[in-house]
C-alpha cells in the first residue's frame, strides 16, 4: 500500500487541474461569447481553486468554514447552471440555495456546537457536499431522457463517482479511524480521477449537439423541412414493414406557378403543401421530398382504405390553407396509394406502386388520388 499523499500536495494537485480547466472554458467563452455555459463551467473551476485557496488561509471560525463548504457546494452547482443554460433553461432556479444551505450550515452548526474542524462538523459539510453531488449527478446522467448525449452523462457519472468517496470519508470519520482530516483528503484524492472525466465530458456536449445538428441538416429538405432521400434511407426497416401505406404526391401544373408567379411563390406553395400534409399526418407517419414538387408519405399500419382517405383529408387541407393564404395562388395536388408488400427487397419498389397510381391520377384529370 502506497503511502497517502499529503492533504497540501493534494490540494495543490486539486487547484492546478481545476485552474487548467478553467482556462479551456474561459478560453472558449472569449471565443464565443453567446455559448454562456462555458462561463459557467469555468467560474465552477475556477471557484474549486478558490475555495481550496481558502480552507487554506481560512481563520477557521464556524462562519468562515461554513461560507467556504456553501462555495464549494457552488461550484459543484455551477456546473447544473451551465448545463441549463446549455439547454436554453434559467440558470439559477432559487431551490439552488438549498444544498448550498445545507453544506454551509452542515458544516458551521456542527462546528459551532461541537468545535471547529470536530467530526461532526466534517461529517456535516461532506453531508452537504454528498447531497449537492447526488443532486447535479442525478439531473445529468437521469434528466433529458430523450435527448442522445453521452457527455452530459459522463459528466453525471464523474459526479455520481464522488459519492462513494463522500460515504467512506463520512465513514472514516464517524468511526473515529480518523488520524487525518479525510473529509479533505479522500475528495481531493479523487479529483485526478473524477475532475478530468467530469469536464471532459462537458466539454463533449457542444460537438454532441453540432453533430447532430449536421447529422438532422443533412437528413432534411432545408426548404421545406422533409426529410430528404437520405433522411428516407435512414428511416430503414422502419419503412419496409408490409402493411405500411406509401402515398406519393405531386402538385399539379407547378411549373405553371412559377412560370407565372415567380420561384419564391413556388417555393411557398412547397412549404405550404408540406404544413398542411403535417397538420394531418398521423403520429410516426413521415413526409419526405423524393425531389422538385414530389413527395412521398409513408403511413405505418394503415389499410389501403385509410391511406386513400388520409390521402384526400391531405387535398383538402391544402385547398383550405391556401384559401387563407390570398397572396399564394390556387393549386392542387394528386397523389397516388399503395402499399409495402410481403416480398418486397427495399421501399423503392412500394414508390414506383405509388408512382404509378400518381401517374393514373394524373391522366385521369388530376386534383384527385388514385
Ligand atoms: P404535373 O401536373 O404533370 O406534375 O406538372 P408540373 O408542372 O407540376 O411538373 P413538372 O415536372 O413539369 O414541373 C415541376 C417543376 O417544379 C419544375 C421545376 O422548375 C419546379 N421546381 C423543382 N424544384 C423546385 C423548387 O425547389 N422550388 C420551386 N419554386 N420550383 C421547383
Ligand atoms: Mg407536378
Amino acid at each position: 500500500m502506497p503511502d497517502l499523499p499529503d492533504i497540501q500536495t493534494l490540494r495543490l494537485c486539486s487547484m492546478l487541474a481545476s485552474l487548467a480547466f478553467f482556462g479551456v472554458f474561459a478560453c472558449l467563452w472569449v471565443g464565443r461569447r453567446d455559448e454562456s455555459y462555458f462561463l459557467h463551467w469555468g467560474a465552477g473551476s475556477l471557484l474549486y481553486t478558490l475555495v481550496i485557496l481558502g480552507f487554506n488561509v481560512s481563520g477557521h471560525t464556524p462562519v468562515e468554514d461554513g461560507l467556504l463548504y456553501a462555495l464549494l457546494s457552488a461550484s459543484t452547482l455551477a456546473v447544473l447552471t451551465g448545463v441549463r443554460c446549455f439547454d436554453g433553461r434559467a440558470p439559477f432556479p432559487p431551490w439552488l440555495l438549498l444544498p448550498m444551505l445545507a453544506s454551509g450550515f452542515g458544516y458551521g452548526l456542527p462546528a459551532q456546537l461541537f468545535g471547529i474542524d470536530s467530526a461532526p462538523a466534517r461529517i456535516g459539510g461532506t453531508c452537504g457536499s454528498l447531497l449537492t453531488m447526488a443532486l447535479v449527478g442525478g439531473l445529468l446522467v437521469f434528466g433529458q431522457r430523450n435527448v442522445e448525449a453521452p457527455g452530459r452523462r459522463i459528466a453525471g457519472a464523474a459526479l455520481f463517482g464522488f459519492i462513494p468517496v463522500f460515504l467512506a470519508a463520512i465513514a472514516a470519520e464517524g468511526f473515529g479511524a480518523a488520524a487525518v482530516n479525510m473529509a479533505a483528503l479522500l475528495p481531493m484524492l479523487a479529483d485526478p480521477l473524477l475532475l478530468p472525466v467530469l469536464n471532459l465530458g462537458l466539454l463533449a456536449m457542444p460537438g454532441e449537439r453540432a453533430q447532430a445538428c449536421l447529422r438532422e441538416a443533412a437528413a432534411r429538405d432545408p426548404l421545406t423541412g422533409a426529410w430528404n432521400r437520405a433522411g428516407l434511407a435512414a428511416l430503414g426497416p422502419r419503412l419496409l414493414r408490409p402493411g405500411n401505406a406509401v402515398i406519393v404526391l405531386d402538385i399539379d401544373h407547378f411549373k405553371a406557378i412559377n412560370d407565372q408567379h415567380g420561384h419564391g411563390v413556388g417555393d411557398r406553395v412547397l412549404t405550404t403543401l408540406v404544413e398542411s400534409v403535417r397538420a394531418v399526418l398521423p403520429a410516426h407517419a413521415e413526409i419526405a421530398r423524393l425531389g422538385g414538387d414530389e413527395f412521398v408519405m409513408v403511413l405505418p399500419e394503415a389499410s389501403r382504405a385509410e391511406a386513400s382517405a388520409l390521402a384526400d383529408e391531405v387535398r383538402h387541407a391544402l385547398g383550405r390553407r391556401l384559401r387563407r393564404l390570398p397572396d399564394l395562388p390556387p393549386c392542387t395536388i394528386s397523389l397516388g396509394v399503395a402499399g409495402i408488400e410481403p416480398g418486397d427487397r427495399d421501399f423503392a419498389q412500394g414508390i414506383e406502386r405509388a408512382d404509378a397510381a400518381l401517374y393514373r391520377a394524373k391522366a385521369q384529370g388530376r386534383d384527385r388520388a388514385a
